[in-house]
């Protein structure tokens, strides 16, 4: 593999003016590292999205790229979110980069851990998640939910890497794959690994967050999570089928203690009958809906019009080629 190709670092910026500075500051100085050892190509760019910032993250973006010709920036027409920001960065900057690495605005991830990045994909790997090796600087509370998350995400059989945020390097062509995934409801660090090629991971201690507060408040990180298992899995849709079967076996069982009970003339007229049916047309129910909503299911899949396949090699093309 040739040297010297191209790195973009896309920064997503929601009223971040209290960072972007200091960001502007230090990722500048890793870039220029990476070009005078002559690591990157020396047209690679940090490219800042803001996302529909109300204050002045889009002010300071302009005016430090007439300054340093490394920053470059997006602005969107409002507030998308965190992962419309990232893919509308990816979708800016894969046409003219070999690699690209996506990072959050306020430090908290390790920038030099970018240095290794960029060595392993030298190495040819395509994909080189940033994992934290501790969650110090989280709160209690953050900490439990994202451990209790990554759980059942994996019992639901979604493929995520525990703790890795959105801080990792893809070459081209992973940035392409992932950018055929069609689907609106977007949970990037779901779909990453559905992308597959070689993988990697590096590993950081994340720290506090520089200035400013966190943009993902309890409500968008909830809705987040919601996003995550409910675009991944249909896991809960077969719980209700599960459901249904566990009531009709109770039905049929009180069903039949029912009649015992009748035969034994212990009971008040109308409760066997009462009994008896409304066990076992709850459990018709719910089956009913269960089978409705494995068809939703389907649709659910369908509508994403995911790709079905990636290649990674083709020789069959290649030999065409020469
Ligand atoms: N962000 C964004 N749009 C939003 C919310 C957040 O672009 O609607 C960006 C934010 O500027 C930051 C990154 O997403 O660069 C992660 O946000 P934050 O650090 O606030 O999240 P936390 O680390 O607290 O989970
Ligand atoms: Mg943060």
């Amino acid at each position: 593999m040739k040297k010297k190709d191209l790195l973009t670092v896309i920064v997503p910026c929601y009223n971040e003016e209290a960072v972007l500075p200091e960001t502007i500051k230090e990722l500048s100085q890793v870039m220029i590292n990476l070009i005078e050892s002559s690591q990157i190509n020396t047209q690679s760019k940090l490219l800042f999205v803001d996302d529909g910032s109300k204050d002045k993250t889009w002010n300071l973006i302009q005016e430090y790229s007439k300054s340093n010709n490394l920053v470059t920036g997006i602005k969107f027409s409002r507030n998308y979110g965190h992962q419309n920001a990232l893919l509308a960065g990816m979708t800016t900057a894969v046409q003219y980069s070999d690699m690209i690495i996506t990072i959050d605005a306020d430090l908290q991830d390790d920038i030099n851990a970018i240095y290794e990045m960029v060595a392993k994909y030298y190495e040819g790997i395509d994909v080189i998640y940033g994992v934290r090796n501790n969650r110090k600087t989280d709160t209690v509370f953050k900490r439990r939910t994202a451990l209790a998350f990554y759980g059942l995400m994996s019992k639901l059989g979604v493929d995520i890497i525990p703790n890795s945020a959105d801080y990792r390097l893809m070459s081209k062509r992973a940035t392409e794959g992932l950018l055929s995934f069609k689907e609106r409801n977007l949970f990037l660090r779901g779909m990453v690994p559905l992308v597959g090629y070689p993988s990697a991971k590096v590993y950081y201690a994340r720290k506090e967050r520089f200035a400013g507060e966190s943009k993902y408040p309890l409500k968008k990180m909830i809705k987040f999570a919601l996003d995550g298992i409910t675009s991944f899995s249909t896991v809960p849709i077969k719980l209700i089928t599960n459901l249904g079967l566990v009531i009709v076996f109770i039905g049929i069982c009180l069903f039949i203690y029912a009649i015992v009970r009748k035969i034994e003339g212990q009971v008040t007229v109308g409760w066997t009958s009462l009994m008896a049916s409304m066990w076992l047309i709850g459990g018709i129910q719910l089956i009913c809906l269960s089978v409705i909503g494995e068809y939703i299911g389907k649709i659910f899949t369908e509508v994403k019009q995911r790709p079905r396949f990636m290649i990674e090699e083709d020789i069959y093309s290649d030999k065409f080629k020469c």
